[in-house]
């Protein structure tokens, strides 16, 4: 086996959703995020594991991702499209049972007049500036929109990882401004919304990266685990380089073990001299430049030889990865190459892995 082996726990995933949903009331609903599939983890088996545990409610960024979502969980699951309505995707929408949460007047206007009695949602814009209709269209559009019976209204917290911005409380005075009064089902909060306080709760919450045990939720459990092969050991001499462009030299005498990933398999190269690799809890420097397929690391604080060498583990977890980057747990998440060997992990019934 010369790939790595991205292990994946469906039961810390389930675990992860039920302790969001614990924090929140109970007439509270949360849904599940798992747009770019599933935050890199398998969209349909993550689903699939968090429709067994309770979920019904699911969000995905593009069209395609629905109807990939739709054929994986069958026809119970609701399942939110955050781009909207784009130009072209009325057939697959009808078809799939997709609902579209509205972004800007064009897309509503498509909308009613494709898809007329079609479910939508629409995504109110606060202060992020990213998607969502501003409040002067909203004052003109409103009427006309509610009288159609959206199914939701909701917008997104630019700043809920950090509680001390201004910017979460000025979003929500905005939205509760657009949307009080319209007996319509609403949500605000995504992990960070709901690690924040009860007041950006409202009817459904949207957590993502706190499924996939990422910050800001840090009571989550880890989720992922990546177990490198070792593919080649060789002992190196004092003043001996290892890699491109020579960026390491080593000490002393040291043993280099080459393993098989590299910055195609989203290891990206600025990890070169950054990261660890674990044997256990014992961490062995990732030495010299990260090339293509391939790192190379510094065992020479082991005893023996493994046959693998772990990226993600408890002892490193995405976050203490991300910090060695200089990104955040998303992005090491999202990157995890296709060249990985998954294997999904669950105990609880009638979750299948694949
Ligand atoms: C990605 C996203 C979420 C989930 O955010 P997390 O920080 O991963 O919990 C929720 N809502 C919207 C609109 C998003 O784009």
């Amino acid at each position: 086996m010369a790939s790595g082996i991205l292990h994946i726990d469906l039961d810390a995933i389930t675990a992860n959703w039920r302790a969001l949903d614990a924090m929140t009331p109970a007439g509270v609903q949360t849904a599940a995020m798992v747009k770019a599939d599933g935050y890199g983890l398998g969209a349909a088996p993550v689903a699939r594991a968090l429709m067994a545990a309770g979920a019904r409610r699911f969000f995905v960024a593009l069209t395609e991702e629905g109807v990939a979502l739709r054929l994986a969980l069958g026809p119970e699951a609701e399942i939110h499209v955050l781009s909207g309505h784009m130009q072209g995707d009325g057939g697959r929408i009808a078809s799939f049972g997709l609902i579209p949460i509205l972004n800007s007047p064009a897309q509503v206007e498509r909308h009613f007049t494709e898809l007329h009695g079609h479910p939508f949602g629409l995504q109110l814009e606060t202060g992020m500036n990213r998607l969502g209709i501003d409040a002067a269209d909203w004052r003109r559009l409103a009427p006309a929109v509610l009288a159609r019976g959206p199914g939701l209204l909701m917008s997104h917290m630019a700043c809920a990882d950090d509680p001390a911005h201004p910017l979460n409380a000025e979003q929500l005075a905005r939205f509760c401004a657009m949307t009080d009064g319209t007996g319509v089902a609403r949500s605000f909060s995504a992990t960070g919304g709901i690690l924040l306080g009860r007041q950006y709760d409202f009817d459904l919450t949207r957590p993502g990266i706190g499924l996939y045990g990422g910050a800001p939720f840090r009571a989550a459990q880890p989720v992922a685990r990546l177990s490198l092969p070792v593919v080649q050991v060789r002992a190196l001499a004092p003043g001996d380089a290892v890699g491109y462009n020579a960026t390491w030299t080593a000490p002393g005498p040291a043993r280099i073990a080459t393993l098989a990933a590299g910055y195609a398999d989203g290891l990206f190269r600025a990890l070169s001299n950054r990261a660890r690799l674990f044997h256990g809890r014992t961490g062995c420097p990732l030495v010299g430049r990260v090339s293509m397929d391939l790192i190379t690391v510094d065992i020479s604080a082991l005893a023996d030889t493994p046959e693998t060498l772990d990226l993600l583990c408890p002892a490193q977890g995405i976050d203490d990865l991300a910090a060695a980057a200089g990104t955040i747990g998303y992005e090491i998440l999202t990157a995890l190459g296709l060249r990985y060997d998954r294997h999904y992990v669950a105990s609880a019934p009638g979750v299948r892995a694949a």
